[in-house]
């Protein structure tokens, strides 16, 4: 038997990655808190990239069980001057949770990955700045290696000791808190685009949506601070004042969820210890979608733990899976990121303007989960600045927020070739300085 790995969490990339090791003779468990397998995800459909099964290796879920998003309409907060993204049939798919994860169970079985349900996992054990294992309500487990795919608030990556350089926790900002339920559909009322999403809606920090399907209306709401259920209900009514077809009879979901909305983490290993998934950040900063990121990095994650050949698992051989990850996905997600700031923190007014000037357009707004998807060039910016030189502030905050995007993508770039603790330090202090916390 392989050398023995824990995962943390039943998340995405610790199933991709756990299935891989398995699946080559690695003694793989993960320990999950939810009670059997049924239970995981949620009670909801998600949007993904329909290649991700086949860059896995996976059968996606069966044809009858998921369809593709169509077009989709922008709203800035005055509702004055939508923008419509057309999808030309190029739109994500959209599968229900419980098929992904049905997917991705089958397979961590049918490789060997072993589970053991219903016990929280409590924080890591350690040995000097190694990782050798975690605290559970069912005892101590031990490992060669943790896997920490336990999702925006797992207590490993927050209790790490510091010296371990893997930042512990995000900052306002960076985590939505999103309100998500399916509502009857009141018939007459059909939008002409069906998925609408309000960009500070209602003048707050944060987005929602509706997708108005044939019998039932999708709605998102999502701040960036809890929500009360009184301040989701108020919420709630003044969309079905625009919306009316959004019903009152709850029919799926209603739950309120944390996901990360940030740029990922810059380290994500240290000694016996690896982050993946929304345990590291890995979702678009922009719309939060992140189980297209998580899948890819458990590919990455296993070659780098199939590559380390003396069975070290340090940070300096984990190394690779941290560069690769943040090369070919993590600097592109940075620089939206910026985007994303620039969106929350210019005052209604201004994101009204941008809008109304036709200053945002169509293709900036598209964000695909595509890695090339970068949002708004400075180029394009001071070509459109022209018509909005009556709002001559918002729009050079705008624009000088776009070049420190490319700034910040540039730095991801330039991540350090090997674990070199001076120089790793050295990057990671230069992407925090380019990078500031929002201000509340
Ligand atoms: C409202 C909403 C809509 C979204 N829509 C999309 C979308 O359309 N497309 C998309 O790609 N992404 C979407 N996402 C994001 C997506 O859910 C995550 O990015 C994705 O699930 C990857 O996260 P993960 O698997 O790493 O962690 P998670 O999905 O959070 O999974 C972590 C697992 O670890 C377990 N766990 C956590 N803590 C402990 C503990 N202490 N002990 C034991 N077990 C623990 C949890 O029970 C869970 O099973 C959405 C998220 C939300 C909230």
């Amino acid at each position: 038997m392989g050398k023995t790995i824990a995962i943390a969490g039943a998340g995405h990339g610790g199933l991709i990655a756990g299935a891989r090791l398995a699946a080559q003779g690695y003694d793989v468990t993960v320990y999950e808190r939810k009670k059997d397998r049924a239970a995981l995800g949620y009670d909801w459909e998600d949007a993904v990239d329909f290649k991700i099964f086949a860059e896995c290796g996976l059968e996606p879920p069966k044809k009858e069980t998921y369809s593709f998003n169509g077009d989709m309409k922008y709203y800035n907060p005055n509702l004055k001057a939508p923008l419509a993204v057309l999808s030309h049939g190029t739109g994500s798919a959209v599968f229900e949770r419980k098929e992904i994860y049905d997917v991705l169970m089958d397979n961590a079985e049918q490789s060997g990955v072993k589970f053991v349900w219903g016990v929280e996992i409590l924080g890591p054990v350690t040995d000097g700045l190694r990782v050798t294992g975690f605290q559970t309500t069912a005892g101590v487990v031990c490992a060669d290696l943790v896997i920490d795919s336990a999702g925006i608030n797992t207590p490993l990556r927050k209790n790490l000791p510091v010296c371990c350089n893997v930042d512990r926790d995000y900052g306002y900002g960076e985590c939505f808190y999103a309100y998500r339920a399916y509502f009857n559909k009141i018939p007459g009322h059909e939008p002409d685009i069906p998925y609408e999403i309000f960009l500070m809606h209602q003048g707050e920090r944060g987005i929602s949506w509706t997708v108005t399907k044939e019998d039932y209306v999708d709605v998102l709401i999502g701040r960036l601070a809890p929500m009360s259920q009184k301040k989701i209900e108020d919420t709630l009514a003044e969309m079905r004042d625009f919306s009316p077809q959004i019903g009152e009879t709850l029919l799926r979901g209603g739950s309120q969820e944390q996901l990360p909305v940030r740029r990922p983490l810059s380290v994500m290993v240290c000694d016996g210890y690896a982050a993946i998934g929304d345990a590291a950040y890995m979702t678009l900063p922009m719309t939060g979608s992140g189980i297209c990121a998580a899948m890819r990095a458990g590919v990455l994650l296993a070659d780098t733990v199939l590559a380390d050949k003396d069975e070290v698992y340090s940070k300096e051989t984990l190394w690779d899976y941290n560069r690769k990850y943040i090369l070919h996905f993590g600097q592109h997600f940075a620089a939206i990121d910026i985007l994303k700031n620039i969106m929350l923190c210019t005052e209604v007014e201004g994101v009204n303007f941008l809008f109304d000037k036709g200053i945002i357009t169509q293709s900036d707004i598209s964000f695909g989960t595509s890695k090339d998807s970068g949002g708004m060039s400075f180029s394009d910016m001071l070509a459109r600045g022209m018509r909005g030189i009556s709002n001559l502030p918002v729009l050079m905050r705008t624009a000088g927020a776009l070049t420190k995007g490319g700034g910040v993508k540039k730095l991801y770039q330039s991540i350090p070739s090997t674990y070199d603790e001076k120089a790793v330090l050295k990057w990671k202090d230069e992407i925090l300085a380019a990078t500031p916390l929002m201000i509340r």
